[in-house]
């Protein structure tokens, strides 16, 4: 089995993105890292520290005192914190949309994902993974489904965890503008990744479609 891989997973909100690499990890044994889970956590913690979010150099010195560690579930720690309990909240979304457009933001994040990626045998999911973070990826997927289809997905995932969510189409529509406009890093697939749209597919068929090329083009086994 080849070692060392990394995967990457890119697309928009609400596309099934970590469901499907989280299910790619497990079936080949090889660690996921979420770095939407990153960006979340970065803008809670920095908000919670009364850091102004819209202001660059504010966030630069944030990122350069704070202190980033790991626990076993592989959430990424602020100052020891882990703030994985609220990073699905609205307001966890909207601090990071706005914050992961900051380059201070994304240099910090970007060099601990690839320090994380470094180690190999990985599958990381974002949305610039093979764009910025690994260009020469040894796989990139980019999973894209309608707007309606994400929508609808989101509206169901908040209901299923109890959490508020209000207009959620519009505010999935207004992070994508943000993320596709940005001048950092904005998303958008990479010439060489193969896309999946994954309203047209349930979860199975997109992993077994992801795994099967991987096999095919790599021959990398199952764990
Ligand atoms: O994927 P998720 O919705 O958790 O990401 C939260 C936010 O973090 C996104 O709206 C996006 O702005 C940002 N993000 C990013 N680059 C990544 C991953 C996430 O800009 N690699």
């Amino acid at each position: 089995m080849k070692k060392g891989a990394v995967i990457a997973i890119d697309g928009p909100s609400g596309v099934g993105k970590t469901t499907v690499s989280k299910r790619v990890a497990t079936r080949l044994g090889y660690r996921y890292v979420d770095t939407g889970a990153m960006y979340r956590s970065l803008a809670l913690a920095a908000s919670d520290a009364g850091v102004d979010i819209n202001s660059d150099a504010a966030l630069r010195d944030y990122c350069a005192r704070v202190d980033i560690s790991y626990n076993a579930a592989g959430n990424m720690l602020l100052d020891g914190v882990d703030y994985s309990g609220r990073i699905r909240t609205e307001e966890a979304a909207s601090l990071a949309s706005i914050t992961s457009a900051k380059k201070p933001v994304r240099d910090f994040l970007v060099a601990c994902q690839r320090r994380l990626g470094d180690e190999g045998d990985v599958v990381m999911e974002g949305r610039d993974i093979g764009t910025v973070v690994f260009p020469d990826a040894d796989v990139k997927i980019v999973l894209d489904a309608p707007h309606g289809v994400r929508a609808e997905r989101r509206q169901k995932e908040f209901e299923e965890k109890s959490l508020a969510a209000s207009d959620v189409g519009k505010k999935i529509a207004e992070r994508d503008r943000r993320d596709i406009e940005r001048k950092n890093s904005p998303l958008k697939a990479a010439a060489d990744a193969v896309v999946i749209d994954t309203g047209s597919l349930d979860i199975d068929g997109v992993v077994n479609r992801i795994l099967s090329g991987i096999k095919n083009r790599f021959h990398i086994g199952e764990a």
